[in-house]
């Protein structure tokens, strides 16, 4: 069964990941500009970061049969140096017509601080302005349900953003329901250790259906496993759920949310409706 990753931080992997991945079924995987394990110090490393994203990444997947798309922004882990945030927010739309480029992400909080919050508004902003889709990141553990809220508020309190053009990531069973209430897409990613384990994930699709959710497994520089995602699609088929509502969440619902972008450059191998 094909399947997409639609989170994962490649730069940070090792390239037997992607051999990996594509013998489990994957065919494309969509990677959020993220932290890089330090705090980058001027705007040239955020320069040489999102041509890795851009220029690097598509070939090294490609390779194995894997198409590579990407988010740009500054995450909210490096938004406390707000003069450095908004450097990279305005290099971002010198980058917006590059194929494979989906949209901005991942914003969103870290520690729910005030510079976080001034940092994502402003590229929400940005997003709206040039109409670009949006990958929200939500904190871990005891920050994260106060996070997702302040987030959807936020995000709800602009009339200009549309909800079905925003994905709301790492949500859980206390955050999804808010989330897909307010009509926005929902991703749950599959951690080893925090975050979401593939059992809990399926008793999320049971308990909220299949509508606008995908799951991925945020690969990247600390605990985590790309192999978390067939590991859920194998889970989904244990729990008793048919190939249609399989394929739907690990395959169609990532393409349909990518398929709003302005330069989504995938031919998938099953053909989607929009
Ligand atoms: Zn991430």
């Amino acid at each position: 069964m094909f399947y997409i990753d639609p989170h994962i931080h490649m730069v940070s992997r090792i390239t037997d990941d992607y051999v990996r991945m594509s013998r489990a079924g994957c065919v494309a995987v969509s990677e959020p500009a993220f932290w890089a394990g330090f705090d980058r110090g001027s705007g040239e490393a955020f320069d040489s970061y999102f041509r890795q994203l851009i220029e690097f990444e598509p070939k090294r997947a490609a390779q194995f049969g894997i198409h590579h798309m990407c988010w740009l922004c500054i995450n909210a882990k490096e938004a406390e140096d707000v003069p450095l945030a908004r450097e990279v927010i305005a290099m971002i739309p010198e980058y917006l017509d590059r194929p494979g480029v989906l949209g901005i992400g991942e914003i969103g909080l870290n520690k729910n601080t005030k510079n976080e919050a001034t940092i994502f508004l402003e590229q929400v902003d940005l997003a709206v302005k040039t109409d670009e889709l949006i990958l929200v990141h939500t904190p871990h553990l005891e920050d994260k349900y106060k996070g997702t809220r302040m987030i959807l508020d936020m995000l709800t309190g602009d009339a200009r953003v549309k909800p079905r053009r925003v994905l709301i990531d790492h949500v859980e069973e206390h955050t999804i329901g808010p989330a897909l209430d307010a009509g926005f897409w929902v991703g749950m990613t599959l951690y080893p250790t925090t975050k979401c384990t593939p059992d809990r994930a399926v008793d999320m699709i049971e308990r909220f259906g299949s509508d606008r959710i995908m799951a991925n497994s945020a690969g990247d520089w600390g605990v985590s496993n790309p192999m978390n995602t067939p590991d859920f699609i194998r889970t989904m088929r244990t729990r008793g759920f048919d190939n249609a509502t399989v394929h739907k969440v690990a395959y169609e619902n990532p393409l349909r949310f990518f398929m709003q972008a302005k330069r989504f450059n995938f031919a998938p191998p099953i053909p989607v409706r929009a």
